[in-house]
């Protein structure tokens, strides 16, 4: 028979428990175990004469004792917004910094940005702060501040040398992503965008448990027409569902090619299969609009400035104001670019 992944873990399990590991036995599990990871373990009557039963009791065991410290250290930040994709290159980090920059033009709102991406944080350098470092006060972390109303928290902020690799393995990325959640000083904020690496890794299931008790507004999926990518973002729908995140809709990236000398429109990454619109019909999910591959996006990103200050009049600009006032929209609450020519 075909290998089959047809019966694996117990999902609700591994979602709420993503750092429980089993404990090292030394002997098989008997016929009536109630499961090493249980709560039972060790302590059930069955256990009585099991050579593993001193590791199995010992084993720790219940909710992680810091959750309720993320709930508190959190509880300032009204809406937590994931953004999530399928698929690496669709442009996930590009928009998150985009949304926190849009959000940013209210100077009325303090906008923060997580950076879970651990092995290949780009944030920093997308915000222009990549060569900052992080301060530490009795207070905590703080994060790097791009604007007066838009800090940032990453990994790259703590590389001795820029370039270096983040060679981690899942025990250790998500014991920092839980310290960007509990000692970082994040204070009081409107918004707090977490940008996750692709896919549903060790970081989602880690970001998914820590944030559960101080709530999620829901989570952009970020795609680009081609059904390639698509097939990802199934998968990454069907992880928000399965995890209770509710997705506040699907953003089509890349989508159509302007030209920046005669602002026409071609396809690079042609829909074959109806594009993300397609998609969030077939799963009954928002579509939240489709952003145009345009160079200025890429080039802002480079050069660490505000896409929205750069290139006010870009059709991909516009495009941008009609996606955030639809998470807006799907969060409830009003959300605007505010431009000053506006
Ligand atoms: S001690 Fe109990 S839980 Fe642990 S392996 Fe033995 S029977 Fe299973």
């Amino acid at each position: 028979m075909a290998p089959s992944l047809e019966a694996p873990d117990n999902v609700e399990d591994v979602l709420d428990n993503p750092l429980k590991t089993s404990p090292n036995l030394v002997a098989p599990e008997p016929e009536h175990c109630p499961g090493p990871e249980s709560e039972a373990a060790g302590k059930a009557d069955s256990c009585a004469g099991c050579p593993n039963q001193a590791i199995c009791a010992s084993a720790p065991k219940g909710p992680d004792p810091d959750i309720p410290l993320i709930t508190e250290r959190l509880s300032g930040i009204k809406h937590k917004v994931l953004i999530l994709s399928g698929k690496g290159g669709v442009g996930k980090s590009t928009f998150t910094t985009l949304l926190a920059h849009a959000f940013a033009t209210n100077e009325d709102n303090t906008v923060g940005v997580m950076d879970t991406d651990i092995c290949g944080p780009s944030i920093p350098k997308m915000m222009g702060v990549e060569t900052e470092t992080i301060h530490v006060s009795g207070a905590g972390w703080s994060p790097v501040w791009v604007l007066d109303n838009l800090g940032v928290m990453s990994i790259q902020f703590m590389l001795p040398n820029k370039d270096d690799a983040i060679i981690w393995r899942g025990p250790k990325k998500n014991g920092l992503i839980k310290q960007f959640l509990k000692d970082v000083e994040w204070g009081e904020m409107d918004y707090l965008l977490v940008d996750t690496p692709p896919g549903t890794s060790d970081e989602h299931l880690s970001v998914n448990s820590f944030l559960k008790e101080s709530g999620v507004d829901g989570a952009v999926v970020v795609t680009t027409p081609q059904e390639v990518a698509l097939l990802d973002v199934r998968k990454e729908i069907d992880f928000c569902r399965k995890a209770g995140i509710k997705v506040l809709g699907i953003v089509e990236n890349m989508s159509g090619f302007v030209c920046p000398k005669c602002t026409h429109e071609s396809q690079i990454f042609k829909a074959t299969t109806g594009g993300a619109r397609g998609l969030a019909k077939e799963m009954n999910i928002p579509f939240l609009g489709a952003v145009p591959l345009d160079p200025r996006i890429g080039l802002a990103a480079d050069y660490g400035e505000s896409f929205f200050d750069a290139y006010p009049d870009s059709p991909a600009c516009t495009a941008l104001k009609g996606v955030v006032r639809r998470v807006g929209e799907e969060m409830g609450i009003k959300a605007e670019v505010i431009l000053p020519e506006d």
